[in-house]
C-alpha cells in the first residue's frame, strides 16, 4: 500500500489475468500505476508476461467498473447501499424460496473464480442460498477431464499435467498455449518451455482443426476434423496394443482393465478412423509408435477435446495413453503438482449422475448440472422450474450455447442478483448487482492454479491500493450473503456464526495462513501428513518449523518461493476404492458403442465450426480495455480458401454463418490455416446487445457472439456438454449495399 506523495515504489504480484500465473512487477506513485512489467525474479515465469497484463492497470481503472451496489430500475440504474442490496437480495431468496421451494433457485458460477482467493467462500454461500440447481463454466470447458480423473484416479481433482521442464515428446491436442498461455497447466511461459523442450532435442506435435499460433512454433502440425479426438487417440492405443508397445514401467502394479481396454478399442484401427479424422492411417500408426517409444513423454489435451460430440471419451484416453506408456506420475510425463495446501484433499472426490435435470434429464457432475439445460429450466413451467439465479463472475449470454434463448431466459426470471464488476450480457438482466473491489485493491494468492503448476510454487501478495471507503472484497460479500441466506438450527448457528465472524475479524488471509501452516511445506507440516507418528505429530504443534510456509514467509518472499519440480505421488495419492488406476470404466465401455456407430455411418458433412481465442482476450471479460482490442478486427470468420472459392466469398466480405438454433454475420478472413470444411468464429464476442454499460466493447469491440448460433440442444450424450467445436453450420456471402453497387457497376460496363 502507498501513503500520498512518495516517490516510486514497486509492488510485485501474480497477475490473475489467466491461468500462467505471470509475476509482475508494478511500479506506481501516489495511487497511480507508472509501469507493469514481468518480474524476472518470479521463478515461475521469470520475467514473461502477454500483452494482456495491461489489463490490471484497464480493469482497475476503468470507468465502467461498479464501485457500488446498483439495482435496476426500468432499463437505468441506481446506485443504492450495501444495506439496501443486502437486504432486498435477502428477502427476495427468503419469499421464492419460502413460496417455491428450494428447486426455484439457482446459481451459477462464472470461470474468473478461480483467479480469486474469494473462490473459497463459493461453497459456504452456495450453501447457505440453498440452490438446488448448480451452474458453472465447468460444463462449458474443462468437466470431460474431471471426470476422468474421478473415473480413473477416483477424484476429480486429480488433474495430471505436463512436466514440460523434463519431456523429450510433448504432444498437445486441442490447445493453443501461444494464445491461452496454458490452461490446466500453469506455467508462466509456457511457449518458452516449448521452445526449450525442442533445444533440448525434444519433439513437439500438434494436433488441431486449425494452424494456430502454437503450431508455427512446434515442430508438426497435424490436421484433424472437428470432434473426432476420441478416434485419432483411440486408434493410437489400438496401435500401441497391437504393436506389443505398451509399457507400464512402474504403474504395473496400480492398473486394471488392460485387456477390457484393449477389447474395447479394438475396432479403432488407423484405416479404419482415417475418414472420420481426416489424418492418414500412416500418420497416425507412427504417431503412436513414436509417443510409446519416447524415454519420457506427455499426451495434453485442452479445450478443443472437452466440447465435442465425444468430448467424455476423448478425457478418458488422454489419461490411457500416459497410463499406458508408463509416461503418468513419471517425470517428463504427465504429473500431479504437490501444492501448498492440499487442494485435492480439501475438494469433494466428485459424483456424476446423482442429479438428473428436470426437463432433458441430463446427468450432473459434482453436483452442478450442465449449464446448456440453464435456459430450459428457466423457461419450461413446471414444478422446479427456476425462478431466481444469482451469478458470481460469469457471462452465460456469451459463454453457454444458443446465447439468444439465455438472455430470453434471464429476461424471465423473478429475480436475478450478480456478483459482477460490470453491466454486461448477462448481469444486465439483474435486480441488483453487488461488485467486489478491483482485484489490485485485496490481496491475491492462487488457491486452485497451484494444484495444476508445472512446477511446485507458492506466491501471496498483499494489496496494492488501499480498498476505497465501504468497498467490499468478494469474500465480503459471499461471506455477509452466507450469513443472511443462511438456515440451520440455533446450534448450527451459533457455530457458523462463530467461524464466520472469527473470518470476517481477521481476514481471508487469517484462513489462507492456516490452509499453508497445515499443507506440505507448512509449519505445521508434520500434522497435515497422514502416515506422520504422534509424537512427530505432537512436536509439529509444539515446535513448528520456522522454515515453513505460511503468509508471513511468503511476505518475507516477495517473488514467490520455488517448490522445487513435480515429484511422483501414486500410489498415495490415488483415491480409487484399492488404489488402482482404472482404465476401462464402465461409463466409458459403455459409451464407445455410440462412437463405433458414429464411424459407421460417418458421411463428410458440409462446414463445420469450431471456436478460437486470441492472446490480447480472455473469454469476454478482457474486452473493455482499449489498449487490448485496439487494432484489426479480431471477431472474423476464419475459411480455408477452397471453401471460400467453392461458396464465392472474398476475403473480408460478410458472410452469413447458420446453424440450427440463428445465424450470426461476420468478415470472412480466407486463410490456409484452416483445414478445409472448417470455419473459425472466436468467442466472447457480441458486445452490442443493448443494456451493456462496457462503452469500449460495445463501440470497438462489438462483434457478434458465436454462441449465438452454438446449439444447446447438441451435446455429447455421456457428460451432456454442450458440443461448442464440430457444430454443423452453413456459410455463405451477404449481398452488402456496397456489394449490389459494385455488382451493379460491373454489369453496366
Ligand atoms: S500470460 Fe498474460 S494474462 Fe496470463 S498471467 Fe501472464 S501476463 Fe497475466
Amino acid at each position: 500500500m502507498t501513503d500520498a506523495m512518495t516517490g516510486p515504489e514497486q509492488h510485485f504480484r501474480t497477475c490473475h489475468l489467466c491461468e500462467a500465473m505471470c509475476g509482475v512487477v508494478i511500479e506506481h506513485q501516489d495511487g497511480r500505476i507508472l509501469s507493469i512489467k514481468g518480474d524476472k525474479e518470479d521463478p515461475l515465469s521469470q520475467g514473461h508476461v502477454c500483452p494482456k497484463v495491461m489489463g490490471l492497470q484497464d480493469l482497475h481503472e476503468d470507468p465502467d467498473r461498479l464501485r457500488h451496489p446498483v439495482k435496476r430500475v426500468g432499463t437505468d440504474w441506481v446506485q443504492i447501499s450495501w444495506d439496501e442490496a443486502f437486504d432486498t437480495i435477502e428477502q427476495n431468496v427468503k419469499r421464492i424460496r419460502r413460496e417455491q421451494g428450494a428447486e426455484a433457485l439457482a446459481v451459477y458460477v462464472g470461470n474468473p473464480t478461480v483467479h480469486t482467493p474469494g473462490l473459497l467462500l463459493i461453497p459456504p454461500f452456495i450453501h447457505a442460498l440453498g440452490a438446488r440447481q448448480r451452474f458453472s463454466a465447468t460444463s462449458l470447458d474443462q468437466l470431460p477431464a474431471m471426470l476422468a480423473s474421478m473415473q480413473m484416479f477416483g477424484h476429480q481433482l486429480l488433474f495430471p499435467v505436463p512436466d514440460l521442464d523434463r519431456t523429450d515428446f510433448f504432444l498437445i491436442i486441442g490447445g493453443n498455449p501461444a494464445a491461452s498461455n496454458g490452461s490446466i497447466m500453469t506455467t508462466g511461459d509456457p511457449m518458452g518451455r516449448i521452445k526449450a523442450i525442442r533445444a533440448r532435442g525434444g519433439r513437439v506435435v500438434l494436433v488441431d482443426p486449425r494452424r494456430t499460433e502454437t503450431a508455427e512454433k512446434v515442430d508438426e502440425h497435424v490436421f484433424i476434423k472437428p470432434g473426432t479426438d476420441f478416434f485419432f487417440l483411440a486408434a493410437m492405443v489400438q496401435v500401441m496394443f497391437a504393436d506389443s508397445l505398451i509399457r507400464l514401467r512402474h504403474l504395473g502394479e496400480m492398473v486394471e482393465g488392460l485387456v477390457e481396454l484393449r477389447d474395447a478399442l479394438e475396432e479403432f484401427t488407423p484405416e479404419a478412423v482415417t475418414d472420420i479424422t481426416g489424418i492418414p492411417a500412416a500418420r497416425i500408426r507412427e504417431l503412436a509408435r513414436e509417443f510409446a517409444r519416447a524415454e519420457q513423454a506427455a499426451c495434453y489435451g485442452r479445450i478443443g477435446t472437452c466440447v465435442q460430440e465425444f468430448g467424455g471419451l476423448s478425457g478418458w484416453l488422454l489419461h490411457v495413453i500416459n497410463v499406458i506408456t508408463g509416461n503418468l506420475d513419471r517425470e517428463g510425463g504427465m504429473m500431479f503438482s504437490n501444492p501448498p495446501f492440499d487442494v485435492v484433499g480439501m475438494g469433494p472426490k466428485g459424483n456424476f449422475g446423482k442429479q438428473r435435470s428436470r426437463v432433458r434429464g441430463l446427468p450432473s457432475f459434482g453436483g452442478e448440472l450442465p449449464t446448456n439445460v440453464l435456459a430450459e429450466e428457466i423457461l419450461t413451467p413446471g414444478k422446479g422450474q427456476i425462478r431466481l439465479l444469482a451469478t458470481h463472475a460469469g457471462n452465460p449470454v456469451l459463454s453457454a450455447p444458443n446465447g439468444r434463448l439465455m438472455d430470453e431466459a434471464l429476461a424471465s426470471l423473478d429475480f436475478m442478483f450478480s456478483i459482477d464488476i460490470y453491466i454486461n450480457e448477462t448481469t444486465r438482466h439483474a435486480h441488483i448487482i453487488l461488485p467486489p473491489t478491483s482485484a489490485l485493491e485485496r490481496s491475491h494468492m492462487d488457491v486452485g492454479l497451484a494444484a495444476v503448476s508445472v512446477r511446485n510454487f507458492a506466491k501471496w501478495s498483499p494489496a496494492l491500493f488501499d480498498a476505497p471507503e465501504g468497498a467490499k472484497h468478494d469474500w465480503q460479500i459471499l461471506l455477509e450473503l452466507s450469513n443472511r441466506l443462511g438456515e440451520s438450527s440455533t446450534l448450527g448457528r451459533y457455530v457458523k456464526q462463530g467461524v464466520q465472524g472469527a473470518v470476517e475479524r481477521l481476514g481471508l488471509d487469517a484462513g489462507l495462513d492456516l490452509m499453508l501452516r497445515f499443507g506440505e511445506y507448512g509449519t505445521h507440516a508434520a500434522l497435515a501428513k497422514k502416515k506422520t507418528s504422534v509424537g512427530r505429530r505432537v512436536l509439529s504443534v509444539l515446535r513448528p518449523d520456522k522454515e515453513g510456509l505460511s503468509i508471513r514467509k511468503l511476505e518475507e518472499n516477495p517473488h514467490g518461493i520455488d517448490l522445487g519440480p513435480l515429484r511422483p505421488r501414486f500410489p498415495d495419492a490415488l483415491a480409487t476404492r484399492h488404489r488402482k488406476i482404472i482404465l476401462a470404466p464402465q461409463v466409458y465401455v459403455d459409451d464407445v458403442m455410440r462412437a463405433s456407430e458414429k464411424m459407421a455411418q460417418h458421411v463428410s458433412h458440409g462446414m463445420q465450426l469450431i471456436g478460437r481465442r486470441h492472446v490480447r482476450s480472455n473469454n469476454s471479460w478482457m474486452h473493455n480495455s482499449n489498449r487490448l482490442v485496439k487494432g484489426k478486427n479480431r471477431c472474423t470468420a476464419m475459411l480455408n480458401p477452397d471453401d471460400a472459392a467453392r461458396l464465392q466469398i472474398t476475403d473480408g466480405q460478410t458472410v452469413r454463418v447458420t446453424s440450427r438454433v440463428g445465424s450470426i454475420e461476420l468478415p470472412a478472413e480466407i486463410t490456409a490455416a484452416l483445414m478445409p470444411g472448417v470455419v473459425s468464429v472466436p468467442h466472447g464476442f457480441g458486445h452490442g446487445r443493448q443494456g451493456v454499460r462496457m462503452a469500449t466493447a460495445s463501440k470497438k469491440a462489438a462483434g457478434v457472439s458465436v454462441n449465438d448460433i452454438t446449439d444447446e440442444t447438441f451435446i455429447d450424450a455421456l457428460t451432456g456438454m454442450p458440443v461448442l467445436n464440430g457444430v454443423p453450420v452453413t456459410v455463405a456471402p451477404v449481398m452488402t449495399a456496397a456489394d449490389r453497387e459494385a455488382g451493379a457497376e460491373l454489369e453496366a460496363s
